[in-house]
């Protein structure tokens, strides 16, 4: 078994196991939801794959987070379960095929709402509400009955003496968490990312005022254990819970074919953003009890529901304003300045446009409604234009001639569609110069941020990077909001990144071409910035992994007088610049296949990732390539491989899949 799968297995674990306190414990997800279900379901497939690697402990098995200690714990006599997911058409009738294949095809469906809330469990004895639980892991959950006594939908006595335990999902409508997260924001304190966090957070807490005051309320959906109660289905279920004086949703419906259920999915993703209350989805429940039982349930979830996933949101807001940032490059970026909208968990106020091409082929207008989503649920991004809310005031944007920053002619390099500022005394470019020089993979100085950086430069205290290492403690704490202990922390910090090995002060610099990964290649081949200072272009392509542009762009970055003044002052103010990592391995000395082998990758690998069969083809000392010539030596082709493979059968390359290659890659 591949040891890349076991450490990929492992370190999705330990990610999901992190990420899932963090939601359902501490009620602070550091990460989107789109995020979490992608590595979820990675870690599944890995073990559907690698059945020997599956354990019982395993994020893939267990549902939500452990209880807190500060509250009782209460033992659910019937498990609360997670649901099955579903992201896509395809998905929903793989389940109702699942369904059929178990049952036969006489299956009724209950679609409910999936609401963006918090599981609870109501028990009631002879009519009286006695205890409230959290879902907890399952099978142990928090006694959270006071807080649940303060939501007044919730029925202290029911209208039958009946002894049931319910489950529901307790809710925090927009409004009140609209209200909430302003409130928090003006208090400075974090906001929620999300309703489900508010409610959970809010029924959390110890003091039954405070979960009082956060206006809950809750929709139950369903019998923890209707076999006592001598009804027949799910819908009849929820029918029972109305008469009980509960409070249920109402935009339920009953369906028997899934294509039906698909089109009232459908309906929702657009009436959704009229509801009061969040939903995140749609839950789909085979509606008899006989047939439920006959499906059964995984360790997490019943096998007779799923749960769809409304895709990515997407949301309109106006766009006020184009703002121009010049980069470290001197490249001009367009950014969208919106009006602050809530996308995915957090206020979005700004997005990249990225070049005027863009903006002129999406047809973007200042003034116009624009849609907005989250790339990838991380990064905003304009989607598109809501043409018909144009009004005729808006207005056409053009990229200026001149850098917004230091007036001189903006130029277009060569193809690109990038227009930049190639004065290299533009202030715009020297601060954004800087803000790389001390970030995490170049000279990694904490406490250093853009902020600090803009008012240094802007109080003329540094011009160049060496002037960093001039910087004495009083000049620091000058500054606005610096006090006595940060800035000696700073002086602290700027000193220790003195002894950083050489790739970190090279991939600083900002040589154009020159990214993190050859910065440490120069480093190693080089050892010293000396030695580098002096390489030619033939010494530089000789090496594996720099082309003739990189060659090129280094030597003559070596050549301009004031780099040459620049280094001579680094290393008069102590700044190291020999390499001190570890000796690279010459490829001669490797005994593998790869060694010394030009690779190229294509089509979808299942087991490894790009990068991890990348790494390990590079540690064996192989070249990846991205394109097939006739220096390729060999073509890994995954699932779907095109128009690549072809051209390797063309010039006569070796073709391996991806098995293969990890059999060759564990050798
Ligand atoms: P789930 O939210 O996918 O589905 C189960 C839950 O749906 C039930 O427990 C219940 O609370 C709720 N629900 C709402 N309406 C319902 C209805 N009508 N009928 C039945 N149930 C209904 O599963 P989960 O195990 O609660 O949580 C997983 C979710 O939490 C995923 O969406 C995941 O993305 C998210 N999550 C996110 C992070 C993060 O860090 N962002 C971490 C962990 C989990």
């Amino acid at each position: 078994m591949p040891v890349e799968v076991q450490a990929r297995v492992e370190e999705l674990r330990s990610l999901l196991h992190k990420w899932n306190h963090e939601y359902h414990v501490l009620d602070q997800p550091s990460v989107s939801d789109a995020e979490y279900d992608q590595a979820l379901n990675e870690l599944i497939r890995l073990e559907e794959e690698n059945p020997h690697l599956q354990t019982e402990d395993s994020p893939s098995q267990r549902v939500g987070g452990a209880p807190l200690a500060v509250f009782e714990k209460v033992e659910h006599t019937t498990p609360m379960l997670s649901l099955g997911n579903a992201f896509n058409e395809e998905d929903l009738r793989d389940f109702d095929r699942r369904v059929r294949q178990a049952v036969g095809d006489n299956v009724s469906y209950v679609c409910e709402l999936k609401i963006d809330g918090l599981a609870v469990s109501l028990r009631y004895e002879n009519g009286l509400f006695v205890q409230g639980a959290t879902r907890g892991d399952g099978s142990i959950g928090e006694d959270i009955t006071q807080n649940l006594k303060t939501i007044k939908s919730i029925p202290l006595r029911l209208t039958k003496s009946a002894s049931i335990e319910v489950r529901g999902e307790a809710y925090m409508p927009k409004q009140s968490f609209n209200a909430l997260n302003e409130q928090k924001e003006e208090l400075g304190e974090e906001p929620f990312a999300n309703p489900r966090n508010a409610a959970a957070g809010s029924l959390r807490q110890l003091d039954p005022k405070l979960a009082a005051k956060r206006n809950l309320d809750i929709f139950v959906y369903g019998i923890a254990n209707p076999g006592t109660t001598g009804i027949a289905s799910h819908s009849e279920g929820l029918d029972l819970l109305d008469e009980l004086g509960f409070k249920t949703n109402n935009e339920r419906r009953t369906y028997s074919g899934i294509e039906e259920v698909i089109e009232y999915i459908s309906g929702w993703v657009e009436r959704r953003p009229g509801l009061a209350y969040e939903i995140d989805g749609i839950v789909i429940k085979v509606d008899s009890f006989e047939q439920q039982d006959e499906l059964g349930f995984t360790a997490k979830s019943p096998r007779w529901a799923v749960a769809y996933k409304f895709p990515a949101e997407e949301v309109v807001t106006k766009l006020i304003d184009i703002e121009l940032n010049v980069g470290r490059t001197g490249v001009v970026t367009p950014t969208a300045i919106l009006e602050p909208v809530r996308v995915a968990g957090t206020v979005v106020k700004r997005a990249s446009l990225h070049n005027e091409d863009l903006i002129r082929e999406k047809d973007i207008k200042l003034g116009d409604y624009v849609i907005v989503k989250k790339a990838g649920d991380i990064i905003p991004e304009v989607v598109g234009v809501l043409l018909e809310k144009r009004t005729g005031e808006e207005k056409d944007f053009h990229m200026p001639t001149h850098c917004p920053e230091c007036g001189s002619e903006l130029i277009r390099l060569n193809e690109e569609v990038a227009l930049r500022c190639i004065n290299p005394e533009c202030p715009a470019q020297i601060r954004e110069g800087l803000i790389h020089f001390v970030s995490r993979n170049a000279m990694n100085i904490d406490g250093l941020g853009e902020r600090v950086i803009a008012q240094l430069f802007q109080e003329k205290l540094i011009s160049n990077v060496a002037d960093l290492y001039r910087l004495t403690k009083e000049q620091l704490v000058e500054l606005e909001r610096m006090g006595e202990k940060s800035a000696s922390n700073l002086i602290e910090a700027i000193s220790t990144s003195k002894n950083n090995s050489l790739e970190k002060l090279l991939f600083g610099l900002g040589i154009r071409h020159v990214g993190a990964k050859a910065a440490k290649t120069l480093a190693q081949q080089f050892e010293t910035i000396d030695r580098l200072k002096e390489a030619t272009v033939e010494e530089l392509v000789a090496i594996n992994e720099i082309g003739d542009k990189m060659a090129e762009a280094v030597v003559t970055y070596f050549e301009k007088p004031e780099v040459i003044t620049l280094v001579a002052e680094l290393k008069e103010l102590g700044v190291n610049t020999t390499y001190i990592g570890p000796k690279p391995v010459n490829v001669e000395d490797i005994d593998s296949y790869f060694a010394g082998k030009t690779v190229v990758l294509t089509g979808k690998l299942e087991i490894l990732t790009r990068n991890e069969a990348k790494d390990r083809i590079e540690q064996l000392g192989g070249k990846v390539s991205g394109s097939v010539s006739k220096n390729t030596d060999l073509l890994i082709a995954g699932e779907a491989a095109g128009s690549k493979l072809d051209q390797a059968n063309k010039h006569g390359v070796e073709i391996w899949n991806e098995e293969r290659l990890i059999q060759e890659l564990n050798k």
